[in-house]
């Protein structure tokens, strides 16, 4: 950590957005640095078995398209920090970024935090969690080989963890709370091919039910109320997702559920920062709008800094 340095640029986050945001802050000349806490970047993408919906990279497992950023983003010499950042304060015309390792300061700065799963909210989630229910697929689906295994929620994310499951589980419910889903179609129709996943509709789940591993979950039928039970050895939450923004709470506008207000050109409320991917209130959240959020804001930035001067 270099403490007394200046950067022209620090970006905050290691996603999609991040990454593309520091190869063209690179390219622009600017002193830039990517401050991430952790040293694999990556971001959500991490926890997706196969990305295609990106341009030219058809196929690619999340973790090898990471790789490929994060090659990318090497070759051309960025900085990387490993350090949790706990808030930003203004000062002097500088932005002072609080981490567990010290501060750095920047005259600029993109957020780029992006987020992070939402919790169910029933009980048995918190006592279960790590001894059978996961948010993350392709982490630990592994684990549930010739298992029955439910996945709770009805979008992209969703639907692709039950695909994914359903080649390494016997049995996949996919648990939906009501009777049309919101993931893409070619999804639905990989989804709908596949004869060991069988989708629960309209049904929402009350516990997730065992003491030392998952047994299974309580299911309400909400159209008909009817209580039921299935039997499973592993829940799936992937019931979307929240900003990673509590560390700029106060200090940037905000909508009601945490996203940081930003357009196009990702200006923020507050001069000189500004915000990218998934941490945007905006109405597309994919890689491919990350990393051009990432462009949009080192463009910003730059003609930030030659109208400051500074
Ligand atoms: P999402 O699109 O917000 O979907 C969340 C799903 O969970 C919805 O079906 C929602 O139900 C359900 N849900 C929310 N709260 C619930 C609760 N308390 N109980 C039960 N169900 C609940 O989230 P996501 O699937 O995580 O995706 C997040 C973003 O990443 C999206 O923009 C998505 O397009 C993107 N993504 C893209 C890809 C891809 O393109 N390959 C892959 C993963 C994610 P309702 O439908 O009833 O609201």
């Amino acid at each position: 950590m270099m403490e007394n340095k200046i950067y022209d640029l620090l970006i905050l986050g290691s996603g999609p957005a991040g990454m593309g945001a520091a190869i063209y802050a690179v390219r622009a000349g600017l002193e830039a640095a990517v401050v991430d806490r952790s040293p694999v970047s990556g971001g959500q993408v991490l926890n997706t078995y196969e990305v295609d919906n990106y341009l030219g990279l058809p196929g690619l497992s999340g973790g090898d398209l990471s790789d490929r950023f994060r090659e990318h983003a090497n070759q051309l010499g960025v900085e990387f920090i490993t350090a949790d950042v706990q808030g930003i304060v203004e000062e002097q015309a500088r932005y002072a970024i609080q981490t567990d390792k010290g501060n750095l300061t920047a005259k600029t700065v993109i957020l780029a935090t992006g987020a992070s799963h939402s919790m169910l909210g029933v009980p048995g989630e918190k006592e279960l969690a790590g001894m059978g229910v996961s948010y993350c697929a392709t982490c630990d689906g592994a684990f549930y080989r010739k298992s029955t295994v439910a996945v709770v929620g009805g979008g992209d994310a969703a639907v692709e963890d039950a695909i994914f499951l359903a080649g390494i589980c016997q049995k996949v419910y996919l648990i939906h709370r009501r009777d049309q889903l919101r993931a893409a179609d070619s999804l639905q129709k990989k989804l709908l091919s596949l004869e060991n996943v069988e989708i629960i509709w309209d049904s929402e789940v009350k516990a997730i039910l065992g003491s030392e591993e998952v047994e299974g979950v309580e299911l309400y039928h909400n159209k008909s109320s009817e209580h039921s039970r299935r039997n499973v050895n592993g829940v799936f939450v992937a019931v979307g997702v929240v900003p990673a923004t509590n560390a700029f709470q106060g200090f940037v506008e905000m909508d009601e559920k945490g996203y940081i207000i930003a357009d196009e050109t990702c200006a923020t409320s507050r001069e000189g920062i500004f915000a990218a991917g998934d941490i945007r209130k905006k109405p597309m959240r994919q890689i491919v709008t990350a990393v051009a959020d990432g462009a949009n804001a080192v463009h910003s930035a730059q003609e930030y800094l030659n109208t400051k001067k500074n």
